[in-house]
């Protein structure tokens, strides 16, 4: 077979959605937890780990979790959020940013979003605000940061806590600050769909070194085990409320492959958003379909590539032709206050103008660490036959 047609015949393969990164190192750092003995949580890897992400970010504390969901439970547990008590949040995100808040009884406010970077509108915030609201919880969709100058002030204003969900945002950052650590709290994942992974995981981001403890405390059972590891004290015991939110050091010693080589793997899933940004250009020129919008500021990660189709019709029929090529494109977030449990647990404040509307719109094109250029030529081929 000529170089040519093993081309063509590779193309023709199915171009998954999502694929783990594949880093070499991953296998050996794995192997040494099996051959040390050393597989439960806070061993040698995690304290890489939550090294790793202190130093890059500059936050006082992070701590690993078993996944983001948990960070962000971790997080209302410490911000003492009690029921009744009002969480403002886009009603545009995954189900886990206000599921840790309805466990703790409290009621998920949900806000309208920007068009642009499908964010919560920070504009419509305040009106929301009551005497009962606790927290606000932007969600960095894309890794695109929410207007946080704007958050942090409305926050400041009204004795609210902030509690960034970052699940998406690891390595991109807002006006130099990395996402994640602006507000108290930031809450990071790292599933097989995220940047950065260990098949379930995550962490929990804190600003302010007071919270360190109790969040050491809450994520240990609510015993102070951390500090007897340190040498701190020469007993631990139970002495608070608390739950399991360590991850195994195998799961960390996969993600740990991953950090030592986060700038390359940044830097080629932004080469791959930047080739779908220049090929689809002419299309979103022309008025066919739109593309992600990065506001000043804003550095973003390459998490995901999206387009926004004219229609809901539109956007399936799209899906349908790239699945014909062998392309697997998803779309996602039934926005949060049309679900039986958003309808049940939360409200929606305002109109919802945008989230339904633009969400209905939007397609993910494949995008992972290993995709090549190559491959996102064909996908935009593809994308632009069928707007031909
Ligand atoms: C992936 C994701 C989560 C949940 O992360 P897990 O680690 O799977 O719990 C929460 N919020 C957003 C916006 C996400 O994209």
């Amino acid at each position: 077979m000529t170089d040519r047609k093993k081309g063509v015949r590779r193309m023709r393969e199915k171009i998954n959605f999502n694929v783990p990164p594949y880093v070499e190192k991953a296998a050996e750092y794995i192997q040494e937890c099996v051959k040390n003995q050393k597989i439960c949580g806070d061993g040698p890897f995690t304290k890489r780990c939550s090294e790793w992400f202190e130093q890059r970010t500059g936050t006082a504390k992070c701590l690993l979790t078993t996944s983001c969901t948990h960070a962000t439970e971790l997080a209302a547990l410490l911000a003492d959020i009690q029921p009744g008590d009002e969480v403002i949040m886009p009603a545009y995100t995954f189900v886990s940013t206000a599921d840790a808040f309805v466990l703790r009884g409290a009621v998920p406010v949900f806000v309208d979003i920007r068009p642009d970077t499908m964010n919560i509108d920070e504009k419509l915030i305040e009106a929301a605000v009551t005497e009962r609201t606790k927290a606000i919880v932007p969600v960095h969709y894309a890794g695109v940061s929410c207007e946080m100058d704007t958050i942090m002030e409305i926050a400041a204003r009204h004795d609210l806590i902030v509690i960034e969900d970052a699940a998406q945002g690891v390595m991109a950052s807002y006006k130099g600050k990395a996402l994640g650590t602006i507000g108290d709290f930031g809450c990071y994942s790292f599933h097989e769909t995220k940047n950065y992974s260990m098949g379930e995981g995550g962490a929990l981001l804190i600003k302010d070194e007071k919270n360190v403890e109790d969040a050491e405390i809450i994520r240990e059972k609510g015993t102070n085990r951390s500090k007897f590891y340190r040498g701190q004290i020469d007993k631990y015991t139970w002495i608070n409320f608390g739950s399991s939110y360590l991850p195994s050091d195998m799961n960390a010693a996969y993600l740990y492959a991953q950090l030592e080589i986060a700038d390359e793997i940044n830097e080629a899933r932004l080469a791959l958003w930047r080739r779908y940004y220049e090929n689809l250009k002419p299309l979103a020129e022309e008025g066919k379909l739109e593309l992600p919008v990065v506001p000043e500021g804003c550095v973003h990660n390459g998490h995901m590539f999206y387009v926004k189709a004219k229609d809901i019709e539109e956007r399936t029929a799209l899906i349908d032709y790239l699945k014909a090529g062998n392309i697997h494109s998803v779309f996602h977030y039934i926005p949060l206050h049309t679900a039986p449990a958003g309808i049940k647990f939360g409200r929606f404040h305002g109109e919802d103008r945008y989230t339904t509307r633009e969400s209905e719109r939007l397609v993910r094109l494949p995008m992972y660490y290993g995709l090549t250029l190559e491959q996102v030529d064909y996908i935009c081929g593809k994308v632009s036959e069928f707007y031909r």
